[in-house]
């Protein structure tokens, strides 16, 4: 209802009888009273109440008079907007847990899936049936290049011909008529790994046209980590939209300060006018499968199946061998098969939690890289495993971290409680930058911590009506008290949901409230500017 003429029923019915009109017409749904609002622009926090009106923020002000069907003292904890998580692995996960404990929990309130050149597609059916599941939190999608050129060429490395190059145009429009938010690059995986940059460009020109963005994993975040990012920069600047270096960081002790020059780059892209930005997630371990980190693209052509072909064939195994011990000493395996750490296999649940060099023992493998090798070949062959590797530096981590056109994304999933060993970013991420990277060490301010959580992901994808605590925006909420919040998911023990909050509100509704997920499910897909 327009604000006048609820003024104005207001003055008839408050004529015709006082006490009912204060009685019966709440002026808000809920009013937080007493909280410190960090309102996401960085800007420092101060004292406020916020009240909420149809899903919406209707007022923020010191102290607001009128009253709400329901009102909650928040004893002055941090009121800030909900946090916007722009790479989520959410896309199957989310049909199996709707609620998404572990990212409502630690104050999440949007997610966007469809990462790393990876999504549904077509995205309308997805989007439908989305739409169709009762959800606690917001939920929107990029397209992904990966997926769109499997489906044109298949698995295979060559370049497009002019009839496929105009297929996947065609593809990649109508998933932004559907409603992506723009497109996901992952030119590390097979089939992105055999795409040449000037298709990625004819894509992004198609994506940018209709108000998307790039996002990219790039091709190499070892020794070519600084080439990766000038060729991510090169789709924004040459496709002529906004591009984003995603989940950036280092891996391979060999590798470990490129971040110097590669935030450098971003810099000096920027400063020319070209809109790109980065994202990370606050951990010194990475996470994918076994095959994907640690053979060579080549042998993964064609695909799992391919691959375990090639590995049956003792010539192409010992050259795969080669490059693997290669990468298992340098780049994914941190140079110790014990920093590969298994997450799941599908086959044999019992190996979760266990690491290469466990299955090098297991195995009665030979104590060395290839033998570490023959390890990761024998779980490609048994079906694959997804593990973790912990191989980067914190001091990259810090360092990304400062840069201020560095946002935070969890690159994780919605989990199945007690299901694998998975990566911690699912439970903890939001909540471990505001626990181990404000409070402990001084990284960076409360303030700026949350804008880069919620405000800029929010602009960053187009949800200008999200991210911030202010008149007109969406209600979406995160009530945490900054002296206590803390991640508590762990490597050994990820299955922990984070501490610290004490309401999260989606759309004007609560959905997390003490240690308990409330029965509201109102969570919105959120489209791109094209859809149709
Ligand atoms: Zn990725």
């Amino acid at each position: 209802m327009p604000r006048m003429l609820r003024g104005f029923l207001g003055a008839v019915l408050f004529a015709a009888s006082p006490a009912l009109a204060a009685a019966q017409v709440p002026t808000y749904d809920l009013i937080l009273r007493n909280g410190r609002v960090v309102d996401g622009t960085g800007s420092p926090w101060y004292r406020a109440d916020v009240a909420i009106r149809d899903g919406t923020i209707a007022q923020v002000a010191p102290s607001i008079e009128g009253s709400a069907r329901r009102e909650i003292d928040v004893a002055d904890q941090v009121i800030a907007p909900g946090f916007v998580d722009v790479h989520s692995h959410a896309d199957r996960g989310i049909f199996q847990v709707p609620t998404a404990d572990n990212y409502v929990r630690q104050g999440v309130t949007t997610i966007i899936a469809g990462p790393d050149g990876s999504s549904a597609l077509p995205l309308r059916p997805w989007f439908d049936s989305l739409e169709a599941l009762p959800r606690t939190l917001n939920l929107g999608s990029m397209v992904g290049q990966g997926t769109i050129r499997s489906r044109v060429i298949g698995s295979v490395n060559r370049t497009a011909t002019p009839a496929e190059m105009d297929r996947m145009r065609r593809l990649a429009e109508e998933a932004m008529r559907d409603g992506a938010l723009g497109l996901s690059t992952g030119l590390f995986y097979v089939p992105g790994a055999f795409t040449p940059t000037e298709e990625v460009i004819e894509l992004a020109r198609v994506v940018g046209g209709l108000g998307g963005i790039h996002k990219s994993h790039m091709r190499n975040e070892t020794a070519d980590v600084v080439e990766s990012v000038r060729e991510t920069i090169r789709i924004g600047e040459e496709g002529g939209l906004p591009t984003q270096v995603t989940h950036h960081k280092v891996i391979g002790p060999g590798y470990w300060g490129a971040t110097t020059q590669t935030l450098q780059v971003i810099d000096e892209a920027r400063a020319r006018g070209v809109d790109a930005t980065l994202d990370q997630y606050p951990y010194t371990a990475s996470s994918t499968s076994i095959h994907a980190a640690l053979l060579p693209t080549w042998a993964l052509e064609g695909g799992l199946q391919r691959a375990q072909e090639r590995l049956a064939d003792p010539a192409q195994r010992a050259r795969i061998r080669e490059e693997s011990a290669r990468i298992i000493e340098l780049e994914r395996g941190g140079g110790d098969p014990d920093k590969v750490v298994l997450a799941n296999c599908a086959w044999d649940a019992s190996l979760a939690g266990r690491t290469l060099g466990d299955v090098i023992e297991l195995r009665n493998l030979e104590p060395s890289l290839y033998g570490a090798a023959e390890a990761a070949f024998w779980l490609t062959e048994q079906g694959g495993c997804q593990a973790v590797f912990h191989a980067i530096s914190e001091e990259d981590v810090v360092r990304i971290m400062r840069h201020p056109a560095a946002m935070i994304a969890s690159d994780g999933e919605v989990v199945v409680f007690g299901r694998a060993r998975p990566h911690p970013r699912s439970y903890g991420t939001f909540a471990r930058v505001l626990s181990a990277y404000v409070r402990e060490q001084a990284i960076l301010t409360l303030e700026e911590a949350v804008r880069k959580m919620s405000s800029f992901p929010a602009q960053r994808m187009g949800l200008t009506d999200r991210g911030l605590i202010r008149p007109g925006m969406v209600a979406d909420i995160a009530v945490f008290d900054p002296a206590r919040v803390r991640d508590t998911a762990t490597f050994e023990q990820p299955h922990q949901y984070a501490e610290g909050f004490s309401l999260v509100i989606v759309n004007g509704e609560i959905v997390v409230e003490g240690d308990r997920v409330t029965d509201a499910r109102p969570g919105r897909v959120l489209y791109g500017p094209a859809r149709r």
